[in-house]
């Protein structure tokens, strides 16, 4: 079957978007799920978070976006079994205008991506923290969105933006696209904002909002340094074990969006 295509996408940045596409994807490979990790963020965190230093390489999605090369050569394998990653870097700064000249610039990830369909169950695209182009490409390829929230203030404010311009590549130019979930990120405990933010996301958005919560835990923040997802960091961590469970139920909902979308 072909590859499920994940979005993760946020504009605001420090939501935890980098984090969660790292161990969700990471968290999945381990599953068993062929992983493809797409860094579609010029920072390149998601790069560096699974081990590959993307400064200076040439191998990255920019020139795959470019048509200059083919996705299936700038893939590279990963310290962890079944999790592949595609980098990106700097360069990546540039894309966003030279993009803009292009005729079909919003669906130049989207054409290099049906080259791999066939080779991965998942592919998970990390998003810059902004509604550029870059994250325009990101929606028009995948299937699904997921929306890592921080329990902070203001962490529904934008988010008005986000569906609307999901609303709107929907009608133009990707009928099939779906909000698939909404992940709270950072949730402390103790803190009753915290819990206020997880009302209000689940009364605003209902279901849609991910039953599993991840905690504010240091290990997450801790494992990027080591270039590993923290389940290789440190598998014993809240933090992994959030991630984990985040992927037993996004494997849950897919399996159950299949099966309501076969009916
Ligand atoms: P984004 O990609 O949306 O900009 P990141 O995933 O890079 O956000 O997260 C922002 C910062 O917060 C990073 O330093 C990251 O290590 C840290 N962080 C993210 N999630 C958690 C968490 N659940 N607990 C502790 N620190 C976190
Ligand atoms: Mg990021």
């Amino acid at each position: 079957m072909a590859a499920t295509i994940l979005a993760i996408a946020n504009q605001k940045g420090g939501v935890g978007k980098t984090t969660t596409a790292v161990n969700l994807a990471a968290s999945l490979a381990v599953a068993e799920q062929r992983t493809l990790l797409v860094d579609m963020d010029p920072q390149g965190n998601a790069s560096s978070g699974v081990g590959v230093d993307s400064r200076g390489l040439a191998e990255t999605i920019y020139p795959v976006l470019l048509d200059e090369a083919l996705l299936s050569e700038v893939i590279r394998r990963t310290d962890l079994g079944g999790l592949h990653l595609v980098a990106a870097n700097t360069d990546l700064i540039g894309a966003e205008l030279e993009l803009v000249a292009l005729d079909d610039r919003e669906t130049c990830l989207q054409r290099a991506l049906l080259e791999v369909m066939d080779d991965y169950d998942y592919v998970l695209i990390d998003c810059p923290p902004s509604l550029g182009l870059l994250t325009v490409n990101a929606l028009v390829a995948a299937h699904q969105v997921l929306v890592p929230l921080q329990c902070e203030y203001y962490a529904m404010e934008g988010l008005g933006h986000l569906t609307k311009t999901i609303e709107l590549i929907r009608q133009q130019l990707n009928p099939r696209l779906i909000l698939e979930g909404i992940v709270l990120t950072m949730f402390d405990q103790r803190n009753n904002l915290s819990h206020l933010v997880s009302e209000e996301a689940r009364q605003h958005f209902g279901r849609s909002v991910y039953d599993t919560v991840i905690p504010r835990n240091v290990r997450l923040s801790e494992a990027p340094s080591h270039g590993q997802p923290v389940l290789l960091y440190d598998i014993g961590s809240k933090g992994a074990q959030a991630y984990m469970q985040l992927a037993e139920e996004f494997l849950r909902r897919c399996a159950h969006g299949e099966k309501t979308r076969v009916r």
